[in-house]
């Protein structure tokens, strides 16, 4: 196993595939409906060499047509993949979601959603602090930091810190190694938040950012990957022989957006012998290294690999869910 690879020794990770419904363009141009879902069964029905492709998942979402009974919706989306995390989070496991896709098929839709139809990411956030709120009485003191950064061309950028705070041009981060707990961005900002609102301010705040440094460059998202990373302190105080005693457990919990996996194409088949230990196939990226430590060990893991349903996307769907099913 190599510094950049990551195995998947066990099965700490759970791996979903979830097809989004065709959109206008795909219904004006009559496209061909090439995904089928059974259960836990994605098949693909390719158009030009007439062959079917099976494959099993934890679990596949259907959302091909909202007239289909199966449709799968983001409460559920979220109850069945990101709640048992957050369950995981609150017994001092690192937890970490990934969605990974091509462009377009779905993965801001499922981490953010829009409007009504919210997101993994504010379901999973909302609950969280709901539960924290529930706790108050009790012993069992809480706090909770946030970062976002993003990684684009190989450079690390937090998303909380402004142009104006830094007073210069955004420099990037660097990545080190803490001898016991791993990697860590140097330099990342950590921000307190007590409610959902305080995360909803931050992740406003680093939209702008993302976009701000999108400028001349329209498909910057779909080139970057985000990490918004949670880390939850629960200390309980207990009084032993009238003496205080604080015991505390940290869970840290990351929520990445991975950049469009259709950039990923040409790196995965020149290192086509590697690749079934690969487990975020960015293989270069510094994102690897980073989450090296989310991964695996006192890490649950959950992938959520998004699919278009059209006939035009058939070869990137294969290789989106060819690479899901090794992640599993
Ligand atoms: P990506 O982040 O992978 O580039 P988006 O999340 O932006 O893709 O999705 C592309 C479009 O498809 C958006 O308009 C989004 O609202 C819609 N969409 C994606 N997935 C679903 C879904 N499961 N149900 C309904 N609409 C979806």
């Amino acid at each position: 196993q190599t510094q950049d690879s990551l195995k998947m020794e066990n099965s700490a990770v759970t791996v979903a595939v979830r097809v989004r419904p065709f959109n206008a363009r795909e219904k004006a141009e009559k496209a061909l409906q090439v995904i089928y879902m059974n259960g836990q069964e994605t098949a693909v029905q390719h158009p030009g060499n007439k062959q079917r492709y099976n494959f099993m998942y934890d679990f596949s979402f259907c959302s091909v047509d909202d007239c289909d009974p199966t449709f799968v919706s983001q409460q559920t989306v979220y109850k069945t993949l990101a709640k048992p995390l957050l369950l995981r989070a609150f017994e001092g496991f690192n937890t970490c979601l990934f969605a990974y896709g091509q462009t377009g098929s779905g993965k801001s839709y499922t981490m953010m959603g829009f409007g009504e139809e919210e997101g993994v990411i504010p379901r999973f956030c909302q609950e969280l602090f709901s539960r924290l709120a529930s706790m108050e009485n009790e012993e069992v003191k809480c706090h909770v930091e946030m970062s976002l950064l993003e990684v684009y061309n190989e450079k690390i950028h937090d998303l909380l810190v402004t142009r104006e705070q830094t007073n210069q041009r955004r420099m990037p981060l660097r990545v080190r190694e803490h001898p016991v707990n791993g990697p860590y961005v140097a330099d990342l900002s950590a921000n307190i938040v007590s409610s959902y609102n305080d995360v909803q301010g931050w992740l406003v705040l680093g939209n702008k950012q993302r976009a701000t440094a999108a400028t001349g460059m329209n498909d910057k998202s779909s080139r970057s990957h985000s990490v918004l990373t949670l880390v939850m302190t629960q200390t309980q105080t207990e009084f032993v022989e009238g003496e205080e005693h604080d015991h505390s457990i940290t869970s840290r919990i990351n929520l990445v957006d991975l950049a469009g996996s259709e950039r990923c194409n040409s790196a995965k088949t020149k290192q086509s012998m590697t690749q079934k230990t690969v487990f975020i196939p960015y293989r270069e990226s510094v994102l690897t290294w980073l989450l090296k430590e989310s991964i695996g060990g006192n890490s649950k893991t959950a992938m959520i690999a998004t699919i278009s349903p059209a006939g035009s996307n058939v070869e990137e769907t294969l290789s989106t869910l060819r690479y899901a099913q090794q992640a599993r």
